[in-house]
């Protein structure tokens, strides 16, 4: 807030404590250049966070007097950041080791956006400008496919089941293959710490957000049990988005919230299946040749038809021609086939003569 000096909370901040913490950390920035309001973004933000952001807006508000001050004319001051810069500007304060970009123009762009407002980042800058795209080199294609997969495998060979609902995301965890009873407790235990980490990777790689429910394998052991929801919070510590476990339901299963942050990676890149409604499971063909053979009983009562047509997938058409010849063979009705219509036509306008 340009010209103000004090700190204002979000209201959608609601913990008072979380509202007094932030307060206390951003008041010290407050300076002759401005004061600041604190969004909910920044629940749960650290010292350094705080600080590398409360610096970057600072200079970017230097920079907009210094064009006011440069400028006779009207001109633009500041305008809404690029995508790439907005992911620069997104990344203030995390650890990065190292920015590849595969196009100079961005590069340039970029470039000089760091050393303008984030010059901790410019040094790690780097353009590339290899014939194999960039995608390819990092392997990065294959790893946001497996982003999008229900399984992800463990290395010790198990692995887990990620379910995204409307309400909820699910991950269920399962062992690989079967070891001797004797080990088996321990198998089990080692499995689950092992998923703990690959979890937490894949929440924030897949940017899962609001209720999630983790079905580790079956624990006999209280201190096995204990030891594992240590590993989960160890391993969501690095998450740099806020996380809550709840801790063993009576069920069994441990229950976990993370905050919503934009989209999950999967809303981003898919949409809904036309076919089954995202159910990801569509009528078998049998199912849909009742169907339509009711649809023909209720159609028949209601017009006085000689012929009726059905259009249908090859699949539903070959179906329906087997039975239909058995159950309906006092009726005549013609198969269509969608994807050769004209073709079909023919053909069964002949061989349809029963
Ligand atoms: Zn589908």
């Amino acid at each position: 807030m340009p010209g103000a000096s004090h700190v204002g909370v979000s209201q959608r901040i609601e913990s008072e404590e979380e509202r007094n913490r932030l307060k206390k950390l951003v008041s010290p920035y407050c300076d002759e250049l401005g004061g600041y309001i604190i969004r909910t973004a920044a629940e749960g933000a650290t010292d350094k966070e705080l600080a590398q952001d409360a610096a970057f807006l600072k200079r970017l508000w230097k920079k907009v007097l210094e064009r006011r001050g440069k400028n006779a004319t009207r001109s633009m001051l500041y305008g809404e950041l690029d995508l790439a810069q907005r992911i620069l500007r997104d990344f203030v304060g995390t650890e990065l080791d190292l920015i590849k970009v595969d196009s100079k123009q961005c590069f340039d762009v970029v470039k000089e956006f760091t050393e303008e407002f984030v010059p901790e980042l410019t040094d790690k800058l780097d353009y590339y400008n290899g014939d194999q795209p960039i995608f390819d080199m990092y392997d990065t294609e294959n790893e946001i496919q497996r982003s999008l997969d229900r399984k992800v495998e463990l290395k010790s060979g198990g692995y887990l089941i990620i379910d995204q609902t409307e309400a909820m995301t699910t991950i269920d965890i399962n062992t690989g293959a079967f070891v001797g009873r004797r080990n088996l407790e321990e198998t089990i235990f080692n499995t689950n710490v092992e998923a703990t980490r690959a979890i937490a990777r894949q929440l924030r790689l897949r940017n899962l957000g609001g209720i999630i429910i983790i079905d580790f394998i079956d624990m006999i052991s209280e201190e096995h049990r204990e030891r594992v929801i240590q590993s989960l919070e160890q391993a969501l510590s690095k998450d740099r988005v806020k996380t809550n476990i709840n801790g063993f339901t009576q069920l069994g299963l441990v229950e976990m919230t993370r905050k919503r942050t934009r989209e999950s990676i999967e809303h981003i890149l898919c949409g809904s299946c036309p076919t089954c409604m995202g159910r990801g499971t569509v009528k078998t063909v049998e199912t849909v040749c009742y169907e339509i053979l009711r649809e023909i009983t209720r159609v028949n009562r209601a017009y006085d038809a000689d012929n009726f047509v059905v259009y249908a997938s090859p699949t539903v058409a070959d179906a329906l021609r087997a039975r239909s010849i058995m159950l309906w063979r006092s009726w005549r009705f013609l198969l269509v086939s969608k994807s050769k219509f004209r073709q079909s036509l023919y053909t069964l306008k002949s061989s349809l003569t029963w």
